[in-house]
């Protein structure tokens, strides 16, 4: 397939936080685009700039190329995915999937091997960078698959990201998304104590921040969501509810490699209370209120 824009027709499934904006730059890139989502409204914007609203993924997979999907959870990807009405049962044979929400290293070959039964190329494609970065079409990409349907999906993956890696066969986008999670996992717990000990201690926390981010301790984190932390800016962002979904997937599988995770499983622990104080749909930096 070549990738000539007026002559591809991509289908975005899951227009969330970051699927709206990403789904924006296919559009601005001069694809025709297809799109579904849950909750049609989240859709307005998008159709204004000339995108076809499609009322079932059984609709929007039959008229698309290529189909893109940033939804929220594995049961998610697996309900867009799977059975009668799913992507993979009604895409065109010789199309091609880009799977990129955040989900289970096992599923994303499941799509794979099931995918190609039906002549359909299935990459994982996990993000990184957040809401700013698929606002600014800066994400970080890991990909999984076979490396010619890499090859031949990457200027549509470059429209939404700068940083765009092949990790290696079906399942390795989402494993390094893992090993992204697990790192930046106890990065949040150190974070926040560490403003908060700065506030205990009488400091001007812009200052600290302005200080620190630029050191040996600098981290995205700590220079997007610290700002956030000192304004009491709970909004996502990413969702406390989706990191928790990340780190349990992170968790049973390095339990299943038999490898401890320590760090991770102190942080999964911590965001478990913030998700019984009801706080799961703020954004990641409020684990700062656990402090407070
Ligand atoms: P979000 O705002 O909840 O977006 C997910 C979207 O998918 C929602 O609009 C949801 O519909 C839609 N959806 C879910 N299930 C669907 C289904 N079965 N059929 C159709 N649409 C469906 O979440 P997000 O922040 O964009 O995150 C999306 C994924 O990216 C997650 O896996 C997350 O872990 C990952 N991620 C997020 C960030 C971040 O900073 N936000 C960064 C990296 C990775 P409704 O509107 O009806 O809920």
């Amino acid at each position: 397939m070549e990738i000539i824009p007026e002559k591809i027709a991509i289908g975005f499934i899951g227009l969330g936080v970051m699927g709206h904006s990403m789904a924006g730059h296919i559009l601005d890139a001069g694809f025709k685009l297809h799109v579904y989502n849950r909750t049609k409204s989240k859709a307005d914007g998008l159709v204004e700039k000339g995108a076809v609203l499609e009322d079932s993924v059984k609709n929007l997979a039959r008229a698309s190329d290529v189909i893109i999907s940033i939804v929220g959870f594995p049961k998610d990807v697996e309900q867009v995915y799977l059975g009668q009405g799913g992507v993979l049962e009604n895409a065109k044979e010789g199309g091609f999937v880009i799977e990129m929400t955040t989900s289970d290293p096992a599923l994303a070959v499941d799509l794979y091997d099931k995918g190609k039964e039906k002549g359909i190329q299935v990459l994982d494609a996990p993000v990184s960078g957040g809401d700013l970065g698929a606002r600014n079409a800066a994400l970080t990409i890991m990909v999984g698959g076979d490396r010619p349907a890499f090859d031949t999906m990457f200027p549509v993956l470059e429209i939404m990201g700068k940083n765009i890696v092949y990790q290696g066969k079906a399942g390795a986008g989402q494993h390094t998304k893992m090993a992204n999670q697990i790192a930046i996992a106890a990065g949040m717990v150190a974070m926040c104590e560490s403003l908060t000990y700065a506030s205990r201690a009488g400091l001007d926390p812009e200052a600290v921040l302005d200080c620190i981010s630029q050191g040996a301790a600098g981290s995205w984190s700590l220079s997007n969501l610290g700002p956030r932390i000192i304004k009491n800016d709970d909004q996502p962002g990413f969702f406390i509810k989706h990191f928790i979904k990340d780190m349990v997937i992170a968790s049973d599988s390095s339990k299943a490699m038999g490898l401890d995770v320590p760090g991770l499983d102190l942080a999964l622990s911590l965001y478990k209370k913030m998700a019984e104080k009801g706080l799961e749909n703020n954004g990641t930096q409020a684990l700062y209120k656990l402090y407070q």
